[in-house]
C-alpha cells in the first residue's frame, strides 16, 4: 500500500520523489525496520511541499484577480459584473486547490470574453463607450477599460477584435484627457455653460468624425480661456500701476514735507502705510505671473521697512530724504518694467488673435467677435449681415504656380478685400482661402452692394505672379440675421449661399 501511495505522490517535489524512491526500495527489500529515519525526512519534505503548495495557490489567486479587476470599472452589464465579482469573491478557496486550476482559467476565458464583446458593442455614445459608462466618465473609468484591452500577454483569441480598433483606443485616451481639462474648466462660473454643453456633445458623439468636430470647439474654448487670462492680467498690472504712481506721488511729497517735523512725517507714515495694505492685499489676490507678484511684494517689503526704519531711528532727517529719493526711483523702475510686461501682453495677444501670413484677424478673434457682435444684434436688433468669401479655384492656382504662389495670393486677395470693408465691419481669415465680413449695421441688400464691388475690383485687378498676368476670382455667399437666428444658423446660410454662388459658375454673390 505504502508503495502505491508513494507512486501516485510522485511528481510534486524532486526531494520528495527521492525519498520516496528510496522508501520504496527498502519496503521492497522488506527492511521495515529501516524505514524510522526516511519516515522523519519524509515528513519534513512534505511540510515543505505543503507550504509551497500555499505560495503557489497565492500567487495563481493573485494573478488572476489582476486580470479579472479592471472590467469591475467598465461599462459591463450587470449580470456580467455579478458574475466577476462572484468569481473573484470564491477565488481565495478555490485556488487553494490545485485540481480547480483548469476549471478556474476555464471560466476566467470565459468571463474574459464575455467583457470583450460587450465592449465592442456598445449601445451608447463613442466618449461613453471609449471612457466610461456614466456621463461624467473620469480618467479612473477609461483606465477600467482600456487596461485589459493593452495587457499584451492576455490570450491571443478574445482581444484581437478590439485590438484591431488601436485608433479607437488611442483616440479614448485622448478624450480622456480632454474630459479632463473640461472638468476643471468647468470649476469656473464663466466657462460652466460652455463646457457642458460641449461635454455632452462629446459623449453623444457616436464615431470619431462627430468627435472631432467637438475638438475643434475644444481649440476654440482653450483659446478664448487663455486670453480672457491674459485680459484679466493686464488689468491687474493696470491697477498696479495707478497704485504705483500715486505712492510714487505721495513718496515725492514726503521728501519735502519730511523736513516739516515730526507730525507731518507720522502723518505721512500712517498714509503710506494704509497705501501699502491696500496694495499688498491686492497684489496677493492676483493669481497671475508669481514673479511679478513676488517682485512687487518684496518691493513693498523694503518701502515698509524703510518707514519703519524712520519711526524707530531718531536719525538726521536729511539721510530719510535720500531713502525716499532712492525707492521713488525704484517705484519709477518697477513702473517702466509694468510697461513693459503689458506691452509683451499686448503682442501676445496680437498673435493669438491674428493670422501669421495675411495679419487678418484669425478664428479666434472671429468667435470673440462674432458672439459679442450677435449679442448686440438680440438686444438692439440692429441690422447685422454674415458673408462669407472663397477664392475661386485657388487650386488650380496651387497646382500651376506651386503652393508659395497660392500664399501670396491668399494675402494679397485678403488685405485688399479689409482695405474695401469700412472700419467698423469684421474681417477674417477663417481658414485656408476663405474669409468671413461681419458687417453691423448693415443690410443684406447694402452688404450685397458692397461685396458685388469687391467682387468686381478684385475680377478687374491685374495680379501677377513673377511677371506672369494672373487672373483672380472670388464668389461670395452672404445673409443677413433674421429673427430667430443663432451664429450658426446665420453662418449656415451664409455658406449655402456660398455653394450657390460657386454652382452658378463662380465670380459671383449669392444673397439668402
Ligand atoms: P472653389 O472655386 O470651388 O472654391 O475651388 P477651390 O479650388 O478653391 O476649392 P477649395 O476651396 O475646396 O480648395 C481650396 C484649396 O486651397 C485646398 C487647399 O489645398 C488649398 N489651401 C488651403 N489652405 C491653403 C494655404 O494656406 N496656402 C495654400 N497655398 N493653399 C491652401
Ligand atoms: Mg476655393
Ligand atoms: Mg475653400
Amino acid at each position: 500500500m505504502l508503495v502505491r501511495v508513494s507512486l501516485a505522490a510522485e511528481g510534486q517535489d524532486e526531494a520528495l520523489d527521492q525519498l520516496m524512491v528510496q522508501l520504496r526500495e527498502r519496503l521492497r527489500k522488506d527492511k521495515a525496520a529501516d524505514i524510522g529515519d526516511l519516515l522523519g525526512r519524509l515528513e519534513a519534505s512534505a511540510i515543505a511541499l505543503e507550504q509551497q503548495r500555499d505560495h503557489i495557490s497565492l500567487s495563481v489567486r493573485e494573478s488572476l484577480a489582476q486580470v479579472l479587476k479592471p472590467w469591475q470599472g467598465a461599462a459591463l452589464s450587470r449580470s456580467l459584473k455579478r458574475d466577476i465579482s462572484d468569481y473573484l469573491a470564491q477565488l481565495p478557496k478555490r485556488s487553494k486547490k490545485i485540481r480547480l486550476y483548469p476549471a478556474l482559467l476555464q471560466q476566467l476565458a470565459d468571463l474574459q470574453q464575455q467583457a470583450f464583446s460587450q465592449i465592442e458593442q456598445p449601445k451608447t455614445g463613442l466618449l461613453q463607450r471609449l471612457i466610461g459608462a456614466k456621463n461624467t466618465a473620469s480618467a479612473d473609468d477609461a483606465a477600467g477599460v482600456l487596461l485589459p484591452l493593452e495587457n499584451s500577454h492576455l490570450p491571443e483569441s478574445p482581444i484581437t477584435a478590439a485590438q484591431s480598433d488601436a485608433t479607437e483606443l488611442w483616440f479614448g485616451k485622448l478624450l480622456a484627457l480632454i474630459n479632463e481639462f473640461l472638468e476643471s474648466l468647468e470649476q469656473d462660473d464663466q466657462w460652466r455653460e460652455p463646457v457642458q454643453q460641449l461635454r455632452q456633445e462629446l459623449s453623444a458623439s457616436d464615431s470619431i468624425e462627430a468627435a472631432l468636430g467637438s475638438l475643434r470647439q475644444v481649440r476654440s474654448l482653450v483659446m478664448e480661456a487663455y486670453l480672457s487670462a491674459n485680459r484679466a492680467f493686464a488689468d491687474y498690472l493696470d491697477r498696479v500701476n495707478r497704485e504705483l504712481a500715486e505712492i510714487s506721488t505721495l513718496l515725492g511729497g514726503a521728501v519735502q514735507s519730511s523736513y516739516a517735523g515730526q507730525e507731518a512725517s507720522a502723518q505721512l507714515q500712517a498714509q503710506v502705510i494704509q497705501e501699502m495694505t491696500s496694495l499688498e492685499q491686492q497684489a496677493e489676490e492676483a493669481t497671475d505671473l508669481v514673479q511679478l507678484k513676488q517682485r512687487v511684494q518684496s518691493q513693498l517689503g523694503s518701502i515698509r521697512q524703510a518707514l519703519d526704519r524712520f519711526q524707530q531711528t531718531e536719525q538726521a532727517q536729511q539721510q530719510l530724504a535720500v531713502q525716499l529719493n532712492s525707492l521713488g526711483e525704484k517705484i519709477k523702475i518697477m513702473e517702466a518694467e509694468a510697461e513693459q510686461n503689458r506691452t509683451t501682453l499686448e503682442q501676445q495677444r496680437f498673435k493669438a488673435l491674428h493670422d501669421a501670413l495675411t495679419e487678418l484677424p484669425n478664428r479666434e478673434a472671429y468667435n470673440e467677435r462674432a458672439r459679442a457682435e450677435v449679442q448686440r444684434w438680440e438686444r438692439y436688433g440692429r441690422p447685422l449681415a454674415i458673408a462669407i468669401i472663397d477664392i475661386d479655384h485657388f487650386k488650380k492656382i496651387n497646382d500651376n504656380y506651386g503652393h508659395q504662389a497660392g500664399d501670396r495670393v491668399i494675402k494679397v486677395i485678403g488685405r485688399s478685400i479689409a482695405k474695401r470693408l469700412r472700419e467698423v465691419d469684421f474681417f477674417c481669415r477663417y481658414g485656408g482661402e476663405e474669409f468671413v465680413a461681419l458687417m453691423p449695421e448693415t443690410s443684406g441688400d447694402n452688404a450685397l452692394i458692397v461685396l458685388e464691388k469687391i467682387r468686381d475690383a478684385i475680377a478687374r485687378a491685374a495680379f501677377n505672379y513673377k511677371e506672369q498676368p494672373l487672373q483672380i476670382t472670388i464668389s461670395a455667399g452672404l445673409t443677413e440675421f433674421k429673427p430667430g437666428d443663432t451664429l450658426d444658423s446665420a453662418f449656415e446660410r451664409a455658406d449655402q449661399a456660398l455653394y450657390a454662388a460657386k454652382s452658378n459658375g463662380r465670380n459671383a454673390t449669392q444673397q439668402v
